[in-house]
Formats: C-alpha cells, structure tokens, sequence
C-alpha cells in the first residue's frame, strides 16, 4: 500500500471550521493513545473464563432431561420451565453485589407451524448497565438458546440433552454474565438466554421486535450456537478457530437508502455486520493468542439460520458464532445406536476447553466494544471535486473521553483493514489515497486506547 499522509492544511481548517465543537475539548490535538497496549481488564476478564464452570453449567442444562419449548414447566427438575429458573437463579446469584438485571422476557406464541398449542416463550435476560451517560445508551448483546429438540421438532418429551445445540452457548452466556458482571464498562452489555429457536427464533425475535419498537441502540448483537465441540464428523480436531458468520447486506424485495448507497459504492462488505465482524477478529485474536476467528462472508450456514436473524431483519448488526465444523449426528436427532454409532447431542462429545475458548474471544469482545467509544456517525466522503486524494468528514462523538479519530483502509479486494491514519481530534481530513481504488473506514480512539468499529463513509451529495 502507497504511504499515506494527512492534508495538515485539511486538518487545521477542519478544526476552524468546526470550531463550537472542538472548543469542548482541548484546543490541540492530543498525541495518539497506545493502540497497542492490551488492556488490562479485557485480559482479567479473559483469564477468568473456567472452564469447569462451563462444564458445570453444562451438566445442570443437560440434567433437565428435555429443555424442548413446549415440554413441562411444572416440575422442578425435568423440563424448560426448571431450566429457565435454574439459569435465572443462577445468573442472580453469581452477579450478586454487581449491577447485573436478571429478568425474565416472556410472552404467549400462538399455534403456527412447530406450535401446536399457545405456549409461554420465556427469555432470561440479564444487563449489565453502562456506567458512562454518554454510552449507556448503546448496548451489546449476547445470546445462546436454552431450548433443545430431538428429531422430531414437535417431540417435547423425548430426551434431548442439547449439550451442544445449545448448552455450549447458553453456558457461555452465563459464564461472561457471571466474570464481566464483576467489571465496569461504559456502554451496557446484555447476556440473553433464549427460548424456542428451534421451533422458529421466537425468543430472540420478540425481544429484538421490542428492541426496534423501543427504538433501543442496539450496536452488535453476537449468537452463540454449536460452539461445544471441536471434533468435526470426521473425526478430525480443530479446537484452534471458531467460525463467525457475517451477513452483507438485508435480502429485502426493496433497497433501503442505506443499501442502495452501500450497492452504490461498492460497499456492500462495509455493512454495519461486517463492520462488526472485522472488528470482531481483530479484538478476538488480539486477547486470545493462538486462537482463530474465521469470518464468513454469509450471514449463517448456508441456507440456515439463527437468533441472530430477528436482529438483522430489525437492521442491527448481528453475528454468529459456530465451531469450525458440525457433526450432524449430535444434534437435533433422538438418542440412539445405530451399527455401533452413537447419535445425539450428548456431552460426551463436548469441549469444554474449546468452548471455553470461544466464550473468551466473546467476552474479549464485548469489554472492548463496552469500552471504547461508539462508532462514528455521519461520517461521509466529500465528493464535489473529483480529486486522487480523498477528505472525509464526521460528525464528533458524545463521549467525554475521545481522543480523536483514526481513518483505516483496506484495499477493496481485502476483508480486514491494512493501513491506518491517526488523525487527532478533528472531523475532516484528507487522506492521499483514492476513494477509487480502497474502502475507508473512520473510527473514534479514547484516552486508554480504545478503538471503536469503523464507520463506513457515505457520499456526500
Ligand atoms: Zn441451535
């Protein structure tokens, strides 16, 4: 990549320009923060991952005999309405002293198609609140699903353990809500256990339904599901990646502004979801060394899906987390052996060191995400002359403690961002680049170093 250098020019009547809203700050630019410095809460967090707790939480959900969406709520030991109180008990009594809001979200579905009769649909939901005026507004959330099924979705009584499918990412929910509750972040985190994605993603969908009409800033929302083992059908270990499924842009009959722009521009990598997922990588990586984040050009398995979907259909950016290869005789199929073969999801063939893995790559993302200012907004490249260089602009972030802004660039056939430009506490600048040949992206830095998603720009007109 050619060697890039701001406009000082472009930079100094920015500033002149923009002079109400720089007056808050200091008047000159501070130097860039250490961008490398690891920081030191995101490493406690990562080190206090267990994986007996894991193991732990794993074994009880398992222990439920069926966690099926319409089994039994009555008994205390067998069914999803046990479980749901176990995961709420236990996520009260572990963020016990902390500001962690455990609660239940729950609602009647009617009969529909893996619906035979009204059933109540219960999500535990526990938020960590932010801690910063400026951020609180802006949450993370993470999910697994607590429900399980056999092969027959309809079976609500059969056993299905769901070790994998979705005890692995209901436990790693419940482990980052029980370590991260111990901690601060600006922004505020949800750690959701939800019911009934196997009879259609009705959990995740209400809630996130909610979430839009209450117009909630829903920044990134990551789903853990399948990531217990690391042994793939056959035979073969990977316990060193996990996949992380991105989408680009919506599959809509109609084009919303923001799309037609991105198709417009080339940008239909740069949607707010692989934003996410590229930082996502960077940050996973960073604080869990030897560890892999694939990311995946789609938005799940092909032609499948998960409780991220609901999210994205609400305009949210929304990931999935799954191992690097599934072992299809482990999930959803009833208990059986068949010529010496063993089926179902049974914890037998779950990792709890790699799950535990996965849910550090999580965690570590989420105290970067709630620590780091929000992505900038209004950010847009200037387009009235035509010009090889290319000056973008921003609107200034609300929180107190921005440094200044960073302008990263890719080339336009790469995933992952490879140049980056400190460009201090301005809200335009001019990079020596052409807006013809890379993607831009402009991120907002704190004082500590900590470093938002990037934004992608739109055309000024
Ligand atoms: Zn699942």
């Amino acid at each position: 990549m050619p060697h890039a250098r701001i406009s000082l020019l472009a930079v100094l009547l920015a500033a002149a320009s923009h002079a109400p809203i720089a007056s808050a700050a200091a008047p000159t630019s501070p130097a860039q923060p250490d961008l490398q410095r690891q920081q030191a809460q995101i490493n406690k967090i990562v080190a206090e991952i267990s994986p007996k707790r894991i193991e732990a939480y794993i074994t009880k959900l398992v222990s439920f005999g069926t966690r099926h969406t319409m089994s039994e709520t009555e008994s205390d030991t067998r069914g999803i309405g046990a479980a749901r109180r176990w995961i709420k008990a236990e996520m009260e009594r572990c963020g016990a002293g902390s500001g962690l809001q455990v609660s239940f979200d729950s609602h009647v579905a009617p009969v529909s198609a893996r619906i035979s009769r009204p059933t109540e649909i219960v999500n535990v939901v526990a938020t960590l609140p932010g801690t910063q005026d400026a951020s609180k507004d802006r949450i993370y959330v993470t999910s697994g699903h607590y429900d399980s099924r056999v092969t027959d979705v309809m079976n609500a009584t059969a056993d299905a353990p769901g070790a994998n499918d979705d005890a692995s990412g209901t436990a790693a929910v419940m482990e980052m809500a029980c370590v991260m509750s111990k901690y601060k972040f600006d922004a505020t985190l949800v750690f959701m256990a939800v019911a009934a994605e196997e009879q259609g993603l009705l959990g995740a969908r209400h809630w996130a339904t909610q979430a839009r009409q209450k117009n909630l800033n829903i920044a990134g929302m990551f789903t853990n599901d399948i990531i217990g083992s690391s042994r793939a059908d056959n035979g073969k270990v990977d316990n060193k990646q996990v996949r992380l499924f991105s989408q680009s842009i919506p599959a809509t009959k109609e084009m919303s502004d923001v799309v037609r722009q991105l198709v417009a521009t080339g940008g239909d990598s740069d949607s707010l979801s692989r934003q996410l997922a590229r930082h996502t990588k960077e940050q996973g990586e960073r604080y869990v060394k030897g560890f892999k984040v694939s990311v995946i050009h789609r938005a799940d398995r092909y032609l499948r899906g998960g409780d991220h979907m609901p999210f994205l259909e609400q305009g949210y950016a929304a990931l999935r987390f799954t191992e690097p290869a599934e072992d299809f005789a482990h999930q959803h199929q009833d208990l059986r052996t068949e010529n010496g073969k063993v089926y179902g999801d049974l914890i037998e063939f779950v990792d709890f060191d790699y799950v535990a893995k996965v849910t550090r790559v999580n965690a570590a993302t989420l105290a970067s995400l709630a620590l780091a200012p929000g992505a900038p907004q209004g950010v847009k490249l200037r387009t009235d002359k035509l010009t090889n260089d290319s000056t973008l602009v921003w609107q200034a972030n609300p929180e107190p403690d921005v440094a200044g802004y960073r302008i990263v660039w890719r080339d336009t056939t790469s995933s992952n961002w490879e140049g980056a430009k400190w460009v201090g506490k301005v809200n335009e600048a001019t990079v020596e680049l052409s807006k013809d040949n890379v993607f831009f992206g402009v991120q907002a830095v704190d004082k500590d170093g900590n470093v938002s998603v990037a934004s992608y720009p739109m055309p000024q007109r």
